[in-house]
């Protein structure tokens, strides 16, 4: 069932998203080759925990960390550690998200770790324009295929492969709600938007194939090809009929 939500009640889920947003630019910042994905999780909690929040991603259905920190050819969910050491060239997908007021903020990005090929660069950069199309398409009269759709076209433009398995939701007092928001489909196609729907857009970008491989923890997804993957997301709300951003400082 999806649950619209009232003006007051985006209204409130702005400092869910304010807090998810001011994590993932702090954590963000602290990338740096020789830096564990579990100092940049530690990280995470102080500031979630000092703005009076709580990581929504801990404990939820058992993952250990406050973020999920997912480097090179892993797409989502990377547990963070103290094993895992960034190395120059690397790139790392950081998901951040704070519950606050009963409502949950969900955002993500994916960081170069010093410097980075030309090819990593262009996979971030075409992630990043899914990312700002498909949110462009999350409009009243639009269809929930719209969104998979502008993403689609122009991650496959590109040559690469749209993740098929994972895929944005719903978000409000739960972190995944209805309706599932997948990253691909035709347009036209679908659920109606409407006013007061509020979703975490996220497109899982894989630079070969789309096919990907879950790992032995139970957690970390990877690509099958061994080749990287990119993931940006936001926390957005159809408001007067047009996309706003609720994961903002
Ligand atoms: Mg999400």
């Amino acid at each position: 069932m999806i649950k619209i939500k009232s003006k007051s009640e985006i209204d409130a889920m702005r400092e869910a998203g304010r807090i998810s947003a001011k994590v993932l630019r702090m954590v963000g910042a602290r990338v740096a080759p020789g830096v564990s994905t579990l100092e940049l999780d530690q990280l995470a909690e102080n500031i979630i925990r000092l703005e009076g929040a709580i990581p929504a991603f801990k404990g939820y259905g058992g993952f250990p960390g406050s973020i999920c920190a997912s480097v090179n050819d892993a797409v989502v969910h990377g547990i963070p550690s103290a094993d895992v050491i960034l190395q120059e060239g690397d790139i790392i997908s950081i998901d951040t998200g704070a519950i606050i007021d009963g409502w949950v903020g969900d955002n993500a990005w994916t960081f170069p770790v010093g410097k980075i090929s030309k090819e990593k660069q262009r996979l971030l950069d075409v992630t990043e324009s899914c990312m700002w199309a498909a949110i462009d398409a999350a409009r009243a009269g639009n269809r929930l295929g719209d969104i998979g759709h502008a993403c689609q076209t122009i991650a496959e433009k590109a040559g690469y492969g749209v993740v098929r398995e994972y895929v944005g939701h719903g978000i409000g007092h739960e972190m995944h709600e209805d309706p599932a928001v997948p990253n691909y489909g035709s347009a036209h196609s679908g659920l109606k938007l409407e006013e007061g729907m509020t979703f975490a857009i996220e497109p899982m970008i894989n630079m070969g194939t789309y096919k990907i491989v879950d790992g032995d923890d139970g957690w970390l997804v990877t690509t099958a090809d061994g080749l990287p993957s990119a993931h940006f997301e936001k926390t957005v709300a159809i408001c007067d009929g047009d996309p706003i951003i609720l994961t903002n400082e």
